[in-house]
């Protein structure tokens, strides 16, 4: 990663705890020389409270995805390193932004979540599950799809490398492994995507010569997090950032509200 882009990433990861910039310092200072290489050596200071909104990363015993995924995120300089010195909190108790949780101490979540494949990564809000990801996607696991997860927002600043597609696809569209839930479902099946683009809301934004029906599931939910985020017109980074530095626990429940509405 070349000088300006870590400059870019810190600032960007870091703008919206900017109203807790002395915290941010403070922990970006104390934590970025010891959380690099193992989850022991990650914050792991009592919890005064869970944090409401907080990325589940989920890890199962003896997965070796999970531990390429995490040794790649964990190497000095990488992406954990970044995020931590931006005021990212990662770790694995519930008050991190980033939870690194065995499925075992996660049961309900896993169940809720209804997944067999780990790592799995996703956002929850108040309990509910809002956003997650979807690997094989050409969307890397990386700190900008963390960071998407997180707030809902792509500040991702120059188009992702994309990952070999992994799942399947017709390729009438680009797929994406950034979701959003549909109504706290974070996996919806083919039946309600279709039922759902077809409906009040999202049938008139479909173009006439989209045979949805003959499209893959994951090509559906890339449709459709793509036209509940462009409906909204984008998002406008000003508003946003001004929101989040004024308010940074109810940013979240707006953007929701803003985006997760169906
Ligand atoms: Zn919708």
């Amino acid at each position: 990663m070349s000088f300006r882009m870590l400059v870019g990433l810190a600032f960007l990861l870091g703008f919206w705890s900017a109203g807790r910039a002395t915290l941010a310092q403070t922990v970006g200072g104390s934590e970025s020389v010891s959380v690099v290489s193992n989850t022991s050596s990650e914050k792991k200071t009592e919890p005064a409270e869970p944090r409401r909104t907080r990325v589940v990363f989920i890890v199962a015993e003896g997965c070796e995805e999970c531990d390429r995924v995490l040794s790649r995120l964990r190497r000095p300089g990488g992406d954990f390193e970044t995020m931590i010195a931006a005021g990212w909190r990662i770790g694995s108790s519930p008050e991190n932004h980033i939870q690194i949780v065995d499925r075992l101490n996660v049961a309900d979540l896993v169940e809720k979540l209804s997944v067999k494949n780990f790592p799995t990564v996703a956002c929850i809000s108040n309990d509910e599950i809002v956003r997650a990801f979807s690997s094989g996607c050409t969307t890397p696991l990386d700190a900008w799809t963390l960071n998407w997860l997180m707030k809902g927002k792509d500040e991702r600043p120059t188009p992702l490398q994309p990952e070999p597609v992994r799942v399947a696809t017709t390729g009438n569209y680009p797929l994406r492994g950034n979701h959003w839930s549909v109504d706290g479902i974070w996996n919806p099946s083919k039946e309600l995507l279709i039922q759902h683009l077809r409906g009040s809301v999202h049938s008139t934004q479909l173009a006439s010569t989209w045979k949805i029906e003959t499209w893959e599931h994951e090509e559906l939910r890339s449709l459709h997090d793509n036209l509940h985020e462009h409906e909204m017109g984008g998002v406008v980074p000003s508003s946003q950032q001004l929101l989040q530095q004024q308010h940074p626990a109810s940013s979240f429940t707006t953007a929701r509200k803003m985006y997760g509405k169906f």
